[in-house]
């Protein structure tokens, strides 16, 4: 199969659309969680009057983050090409949805994607669940293995994989999980070479 015969992208958002600005540990520091733990399980784990106070800290935390979100090298161009082409468009992230929206219009995409198909982590279950494709699935009437998860972390791979979809890293200088990789690229540019290749 050819990349080019992929007609319906979702695309993890940071990190892969995105240059990733998330310090978790200076996250964990500030909300008292252990460097080990995962921060939403922690939260999620806490009495409901703190959980709430450091989820409000966290959404305030990211909102700057996203204000000042910088693209990866070659997502907008990427995005933009795809979108010209008439390919359903989806975003698959752990962000909140209403940080996922500003982000991407801080970096100039928010025209490419209907607002619900961005599914942040109210929408669907975390990655590597394939809760979140499988919706998709639903929500444009295809099968999941029609889908082309796009991630730069193990956790898109697998839940690509889970749901049946086809996979692509991008982002890291090599691809350490080749059984979870349909096609690896080391960036956006070079996967939209690929496309036209
Ligand atoms: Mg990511």
């Amino acid at each position: 199969m050819h990349l080019a015969d992929c007609r319906h992208w979702v695309f993890d958002m940071d990190g892969t659309l995105t240059v990733a600005v998330h310090d978790f540990a200076a996250i964990r520091r500030a909300l008292s969680i252990p460097q080990e733990d995962d921060i939403l399980h922690h939260l999620a784990a806490l009495p409901a009057a703190e959980a709430a106070d450091k989820h409000a800290w966290l959404l305030e935390h990211e909102r700057g983050l996203a204000l000042g979100s910088r693209a990866a090298p070659g997502a907008v161009e990427l995005v933009r090409a795809l979108h010209r082409r008439g390919v359903r468009l989806g975003i698959l992230t752990r962000n909140a949805h209403a940080l996922a929206l500003i982000t991407l219009a801080a970096i100039g995409l928010d025209t490419c994607f209907e607002a619900a198909d961005v599914l942040g982590r109210d929408e669907a279950r975390p990655k590597p669940d394939p809760d979140g494709l499988l919706e998709l699935a639903r929500r444009w009437a295809v099968p999941p293995t029609r889908l082309l998860m796009v991630g730069d972390y193990r956790f898109d791979l697998e839940c690509g994989r889970a749901a049946g979809a086809r996979t692509a890293l991008v982002n890291l200088p090599n691809n350490p999980w080749p059984e979870l990789v349909d096609w690896y690229a080391a960036d956006c540019a070079a996967l939209l070479a690929r496309l036209d290749a």
